[in-house]
């Protein structure tokens, strides 16, 4: 199946079995939606759904969430997902911006921002998801000592992102500026992205920061 109206997609999403209906409604009781104890981990702008399916496979003991604006790119990933069914993956077609409306404190264990739009504009930096206010809205869901793990090939958004972070009170647990020539490269799940700008000979940058 091949949707590439937004008016389609959005149909096709509604009755989707992968995607979580009435989200709103599970804050402050995703254990209890999911039952089985599992933590929940997300991934906020994951596009097609690359690199959370493959988590998904190589962990089966987490839940994954992904997250995605746009209903055009979404259905891409649930496409995918009747070729390969997995019972650890679910999808929310939301804007971040409204995360805390989702999840309790302490219902996240970890969340993945990767290759997330730049938006150069000073004008524009609050839209950046790693700006102060997409952190904080982050610390609302996380767990004590939970994880944001953020890799791009930007470095201006990397730079910026590493100086938010430190100035909203996060520990920058380990940085980067070329993972695939790293010692944190092992374990490393590329990205559709990640794997686009290392085919073009871009370094990668990775931080991992908790509050
Ligand atoms: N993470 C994927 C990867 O690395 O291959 C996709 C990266 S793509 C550059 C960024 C994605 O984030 C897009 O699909 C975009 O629609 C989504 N996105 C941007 N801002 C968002 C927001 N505020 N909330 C949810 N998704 C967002």
């Amino acid at each position: 199946m091949r949707l590439r109206n937004v008016k389609g997609a959005r149909e096709y999403i509604a009755q989707n079995e992968y995607i979580i209906k009435n989200a709103e409604e599970h804050k402050g009781n995703w254990q209890d939606y999911f039952g089985d104890g599992k933590p929940i981990q997300i991934e906020i702008g994951m596009g097609k759904g690359k690199f959370l399916m493959e988590m998904a496979r190589l962990h089966p003991d987490i839940h994954y969430i992904g997250i995605e604006k746009f209903s055009s790119v979404l259905v891409r990933a649930l496409e995918k997902m009747e070729m390969e069914p997995l019972d650890n993956i679910h999808f929310l077609r939301m804007d971040a911006e409204y995360i805390s409306q989702y999840f309790e404190k302490g219902e996240v264990e970890q969340i993945y921002l990767n290759f997330s739009d730049p938006w150069p504009k000073e004008k524009h930096t609050k839209r950046r998801l790693t700006s102060r206010q997409f952190l904080s809205r982050y610390n609302s869901i996380l767990q004590d000592y939970g994880k944001i793990i953020f890799k791009t090939d930007n470095r201006g958004l990397f730079d910026f992102s590493l100086e938010e972070a430190k100035e909203a009170g996060w520990t920058v647990d380990l940085y980067t500026y070329d993972l695939h020539h790293s010692e944190y490269l092992e374990g490393n799940v590329m990205t559709e992205y990640e794997e686009k700008f290392v085919a073009q000979g871009n370094s990668i940058c990775e931080m991992v920061i908790h509050h």
